[in-house]
């Protein structure tokens, strides 16, 4: 029977479980991808907006007409405005003016209004799209800071909801987690489940070339010479995220931009799946792991695809883009491509 819904809000959750045949195939494991793309507004972060905002409802914060502040420019951001939209609240996002002109046109569709703050300064600069988030936050009455990296909320979503999917479609079979961590409410909270089911589940996040998780993870200290700028967006931080509950992850594997960025395509072409650069980071991890960790035929890997690839046709996607970054020879033969420019009897 097909089903009828109330509304968008309720094909929250509930995601695929899909196995992967090809592009794991040097892998002796059986792998699965947990597709959060078919969430309604394409990505796992939809679970954190709504049970964030649903919570303050219950506190009594949020009325119709409240405001919902936060600082993204990425799926958390489409997820709120869209919550937003259904349950009758403004919603203000804080960006940074790197942000792509067709992110922000996303964002303003769905009704976000949308400050467009300085990257170039520090983050305690009042201009900052923290501080401007802060600010509007303080000073609009009946207003929530979503404050997704910090927020306690963010892992129990996932806790409540992804990570007994997770149990309850691999019938308890699951062996390891992997999945990519931003704020780290993803993982940690499925992770928190599921280990409580059983320990010996291994949990591994992923963290980017660049950022400083997976170092504080093993030392505990924060190593400044680690942080330099990347392309993968959504992925690791250059601060510690409250919301990242580190003692539910064994350990990190770190990706760099290039290899995330080949495999995103490769699981596209080889799976027909086509996911966001996280994605490939997650599977990259996998393949980096499998060297170093010997998977036995019984082993079942569940890996969390967080977004879905149309928003980045203009980067990974794009060949010159890949170009540019030195990701792919200029001078590439390209046979996909193929111009008529006349016909032949
Ligand atoms: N992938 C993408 C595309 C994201 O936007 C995010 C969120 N920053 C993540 C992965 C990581 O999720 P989390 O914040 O729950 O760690």
């Amino acid at each position: 029977m097909m089903n009828v819904f109330d509304n968008i809000l309720d094909l929250i959750g509930s995601t695929p479980l899909v196995k992967l045949n090809t592009v794991t195939k040097e892998i002796p494991a059986t792998v699965y991808a947990k597709l959060e793309s078919f969430n309604p507004g394409h990505s796992t972060k939809d679970r954190i907006a709504l049970h964030i905002i649903e919570a303050a409802e219950r506190k009594g914060i949020l009325k119709p007409g409240s405001t919902i502040v936060e600082t993204t420019s990425g799926n958390t951001g489409f997820s709120i405005a869209m919550v937003g939209i259904i349950k009758g609240y403004r919603c203000i996002l804080a960006v940074s003016d790197k942000t792509k002109p067709e992110k922000i046109a996303y964002l303003k569709a769905l009704g976000a209004i949308v400050y467009i703050c300085p990257a170039s300064v520090l983050a305690d600069d009042p201009r900052s799209y923290y501080e401007v988030a802060k600010r509007v936050a303080a000073e609009t009455p009946d207003s929530i800071y979503i404050n997704q990296y910090f927020n306690q909320l963010n892992p129990e979503a996932h806790y409540l909801s992804t990570g007994p999917e997770i149990w309850s479609q691999t019938k308890g079979k699951i062996t390891h987690l992997f999945a990519c961590c931003g704020t780290g409410g993803t993982l940690s909270g499925s992770a928190k489940f599921l280990k409580e089911q059983n320990p010996d589940i291994k949990v591994i996040g992923v963290d980017a070339d660049g950022s400083i998780l997976k170092t504080y993870h093993e030392t505990g200290e924060i190593h400044p010479d680690e942080i330099h700028s990347y392309q993968i967006e959504g992925l690791g931080k250059n601060l510690i995220p409250g919301a990242l509950l580190f003692e539910q992850i064994d350990e990190f594997v770190r990706v760099n931009d290039e290899n995330a960025a080949h495999t995103t395509r490769e699981i596209a072409l080889k799976e027909g799946i086509m996911g966001g650069y996280t994605t490939g980071a997650v599977m990259q991890a996998l393949k980096q792991y499998s060297e170093m960790y010997e998977f036995s035929k019984n082993d079942r890997v569940v890996l969390i695809f967080p977004d879905h690839g149309s928003r980045y046709i203009t980067k990974v996607y794009n060949d010159e883009w890949m170009q540019s970054q030195g990701f792919m020879a200029n001078d590439i033969q390209k046979d996909d491509e193929i111009f008529v420019t006349e016909f032949a009897e």
